[in-house]
């Protein structure tokens, strides 16, 4: 037998870098999960924009299974049918022409990020290593990556930091012209800010972005790895402002909750890559390939992606009619099914104390800073589960509202 294990083991054996929710989910299908007590809950978290198609999708649990019995893993020395009909997929659905698969979102915009500085180098600029990033960009925890990030609280303690990149407001397109010069090798910015409080990029900050990146021979790096795979209605947020990348960066979604990360760029960068100069032992492995092959597939159907669509209309138009009771909001915003409702002046503070009392009425949510809370469902949830999680979202800021704590 084995011991049964709890919540408060994690206190014990994990190294306390989180603070979970204090019930264990045991089991999910579609937008619902149980815990260990076999309570329910409606999933708006999405494992943070992650199970697009929801748990336990029956043609993700084929695709894995059958690919299981198979072929798990070979490494980078051989190449496999899976991720071969995965990169044809994202070729054929995007501007790209080469994909490097890895496993993670960091992972992806590391590849990106060296990318960049090794294509300068192999042009002959030596000097031409400076990057341009954003306040309150979310971009990974690798050093590089989280140096890149414009949140200093999560870099600051880990010093020495990779040199070279300088942070400008996020849509201020005054601000990055001022630091994007010759020496730019590279712009990484998230066309939507996701963990930086759900803020979408205004059209003509991401145009901007790219001509000041045509001037100066900079590569536009457009980290979609919460933004991605249908999130905001589009296949990837970059066809919906019309402003193509020279780098994409995807991950989260991509594996449906199977960890897998992919760097997609044009055929003429990607030679810069060349044999040795980069890698991951995991990436693109089989048994990934088979799963993102099956998400790209169910996800990039008009259908699916015009569903997003209106799903953010069911969520915004419930939202803003329960604001009208609670008036907790300052704004109601984001993309698709990538929602955040900032929290009001009377408010401030308290989106981590609604997220808890929300798992206390059956209910997970994510915030996005102290003031947002915001909502990452599966693409495909069900009317009745988006009306459910809605009734349990207005009882958990009620409480707030009548003054609750935890
Ligand atoms: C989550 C996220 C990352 C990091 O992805 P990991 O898989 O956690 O490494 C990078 N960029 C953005 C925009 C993200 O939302």
């Amino acid at each position: 037998m084995q011991r049964p294990v709890t919540r408060q083991d994690f206190d014990q054996w994990i190294v306390p870098t989180y603070a979970p929710a204090n019930f264990v989910p045991v089991k999910a299908e579609g937008s619902t999960l149980w815990d260990q007590q076999g309570r329910s809950y409606i999933d708006f978290a999405g494992g943070i924009a992650v199970n697009a198609l929801g748990h336990a999708h029956p043609e993700l649990q084929l695709a894995l299974q059958q690919q299981a019995a198979k072929l798990w893993h070979t490494g980078n020395g051989y190449t496999n049918e899976p991720v071969l009909r995965l990169a044809k997929q994202l070729i054929d659905a995007t501007f790209a022409d080469r994909v490097f698969f890895c496993n993670s979102g960091a992972e992806a915009n590391e590849a990106a990020l060296k990318l960049a500085r090794k294509a300068a180098v192999d042009r002959g600029f030596t000097q031409k290593n400076g990057i341009v990033a954003f306040d309150h960009a979310f971009h990974g925890r690798t050093l590089f990556t989280v140096s890149a990030g414009g949140q200093p609280a999560y870099s600051k303690d880990f010093a020495p930091l990779p040199a070279g990149i300088a942070h400008a407001p996020y849509n201020d397109l005054a601000a990055a012209a001022a630091l994007i010069t010759p020496q730019t090798c590279a712009v990484i910015v998230e066309p939507v800010q996701g963990e930086g409080g759900v803020n979408p990029a205004t059209p003509t900050f991401l145009q901007g972005l790219r001509e000041l990146c045509d001037r100066h021979g900079a590569l536009l790096i457009f980290d979609e790895v919460q933004s991605g795979v249908g999130r905001t209605g589009s296949l990837y947020a970059y066809m919906h402002y019309g402003v193509t990348p020279d780098v994409l960066t995807t991950a989260k979604a991509l594996g449906g909750g199977f960890p897998m990360g992919a760097m997609l760029t044009t055929e003429s960068l990607a030679a810069h890559l060349n044999v040795g100069s980069h890698g991951t032992t995991y990436g693109g492995n089989p048994l990934a390939g088979a799963v993102g092959g099956k998400v790209l597939e169910l996800v990039n159907r008009p259908e699916v992606l015009a569903g997003v669509k209106e799903r953010h209309q069911w969520f915004v138009e419930a939202l803003q009619a329960m604001d009208q009771r609670l008036k907790m909001f300052k704004e109601i915003r984001g993309l698709g099914l990538l929602i955040g409702c900032e929290l009001n002046q009377n408010y401030r503070g308290k989106a981590k104390l609604i997220n808890q009392l929300a798992a206390r009425e059956g209910l997970m949510i994510l915030i996005a800073g102290a003031d947002i809370v915001r909502f990452a469902p599966s693409l495909i949830i069900t009317q009745p589960e988006v009306q459910e999680g809605l009734v349990r979202f207005e009882r958990a800021c009620r409480a707030v509202a009548e003054g609750a704590s935890i």
